[in-house]
């Protein structure tokens, strides 16, 4: 492997670096449940896609009121 000949000057160094910094997430929104979620992605909270339904989600129980003995 060959080695390079001259130095990088530190401007052509962080010239090249200004492009490594993370870029901030799109995010659309689900049209069933109306949630921010990622584009060309499942809707993780209703489990649908282009207002189909792909998946079935669990939804966590909800605490049920006890019932009364008469
Ligand atoms: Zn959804």
């Amino acid at each position: 492997m060959s080695t390079p000949t001259q130095k990088h000057t530190k401007a052509r160094t962080r010239r090249g670096r200004a492009h490594l910094a993370f870029k901030k997430i799109k995010l659309t929104f689900c049209p069933q449940c109306k949630n921010s979620i990622l584009p060309h992605r499942v809707c993780p909270y209703c489990g649908n896609y282009r207002s189909k339904k792909i998946i079935n989600i669990k939804l966590p129980k909800k605490a049920k009121p006890k019932k009364e003995k008469k």
